[in-house]
């Protein structure tokens, strides 16, 4: 039994206690300049993540969303234009699609990966050749990385620009075969996408986002894009939005930066030892990363037959766990129109009553980690005995 409060699923507290002063004298910094709404600290930030991802743009956004949503735009992806993704992800990623105008139709995932399946991806190229297909909006789900060289090969051959979202993996890294070098997160598309939103990798206290791109045009057109369509002050030059990252955030975002590389080494070491733990549990599948992938662990997500059960025997157990996602976007109500029905995606369909996000975060302690581990083994036994 877990004594005292348990083991959180994730820990938004520790890392802002241990960098409290600096935070708050970043913070002060933004307060008695007055310069709430763009300005230095977010250029400051902008320089600092640009070259994190190895980019040579960054242009900060009020979140994930709307800098999925304003590359889009800024790449005149738009009105009737078809952008393939995949239905194991976030609403967001689908609705950046929808609200720019596109069509979105999905394309299942890789049983290993849960990612974008290339084989799938593949034959749908081949079979809808009169499709106004335009993107591709890959996602590297749980931090794990898609496969780009062939994700990259296809929207070649078929003229197709490629857009990452990658909200969820600050840091990540993949090894292209055809360049043999490791490529960052963001750094291999036309353009790609990061959030901010607090339990992220990398996590703002509040919302932010951000785009990452190596096209001058793209960027400055997103500059433009989320401060009303203006390139100065009250001259408008496209419809935009209201769409800035604030200062308060940058400022925030720009101490806990340099931390970030470090954050995910102990994400990836946590990983490392449930992986250790677990490799032995009966019926528990553990997630599977390939040699060209190097993660961040965002999530360290398991599978397994009886999920609600092994859910409600680690809530028991006062272990916070968490469903990514329980219901494919198909098969959403707001996507109902999309004109899908159960079964056309039977992978992701699979997953997402099988899939369990284990605790993760980088201050989780060895016990916790073998607590977590011995409450599951503890389920998966008793699931076998009977
Ligand atoms: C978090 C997330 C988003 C959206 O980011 P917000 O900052 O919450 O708007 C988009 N896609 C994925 C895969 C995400 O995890």
């Amino acid at each position: 039994m877990i004594q005292g409060k348990g083991i959180p699923f994730v820990d938004l507290i520790t890392p802002h206690v241990e960098l409290q002063e600096e935070l708050l004298t970043a913070m002060k910094g933004v307060l008695t300049t007055g310069m709430f709404v763009g300005g230095p600290v977010v250029e400051e930030f902008e320089r600092s993540f640009a070259r994190f991802c190895d980019t040579k743009y960054c242009v900060g956004v009020a979140s994930g969303t709307d800098a999925l949503r304003f590359a889009l735009m800024a790449a005149g992806i738009g009105k009737g234009d078809v952008v393939l993704t995949v239905p194991n992800t976030f609403v967001a990623t689908v609705e950046a699609i929808v609200q720019v105008g596109a069509i979105p139709r999905f394309i299942d995932v890789d049983p290993q990966t849960y990612n974008m399946s290339t084989d799938a991806l593949r034959t749908y190229l081949q079979s809808h050749s009169s499709e106004p297909i335009k993107a591709l909006m890959p996602v590297h789900l749980y931090g794990q990385m898609c496969e780009m060289d062939e994700i990259t090969a296809l929207a070649e051959k078929y003229n197709l620009m490629v857009f990452e979202d990658a909200c969820q993996a600050h840091g990540s890294r993949y090894f292209s075969k055809k360049l043999n070098r490791w490529q960052s997160a963001g750094s291999i598309g036309k353009a790609a996408a990061f959030s901010f939103y607090p339990g992220k990798n990398l996590g703002a206290c509040g919302e932010g986002g951000a785009v990452t791109t190596n096209d001058e045009a793209i960027a400055t057109q997103i500059r433009m894009i989320r401060d009303h369509g203006q390139n100065k002050k009250y001259h408008h030059m496209v419809e935009g939005y209201n769409g800035r990252l604030d200062a308060l955030q940058a400022a925030i975002l720009n101490v806990k930066l340099p931390f970030l590389k470090e954050w995910n080494t102990k994400r990836r070491e946590a990983a490392k030892t449930y992986n250790r733990l677990l490799k032995d549990a009966d019926r528990v599948g553990i997630p599977m990363e390939h040699d060209w992938s190097f993660g961040n662990y965002h999530l360290y997500v398991i599978r397994t037959p009886d999920r609600d059960g092994l859910q409600k025997h680690l809530t028991e157990s006062k272990i916070g766990s968490g469903l990514h996602y329980p219901v494919p976007l198909h098969l959403q109500k707001a996507c109902e129109y999309m004109g899908y029905k159960a079964g056309d995606f039977p992978i992701t369909e699979k997953l997402s009553n099988e899939i369990l996000s284990l605790p993760m975060f980088p201050q989780i302690q060895e016990v916790q980690l073998e607590q977590v581990a011995e409450a599951l083994l503890q389920f998966s036994s008793v699931q076998t005995v009977g």
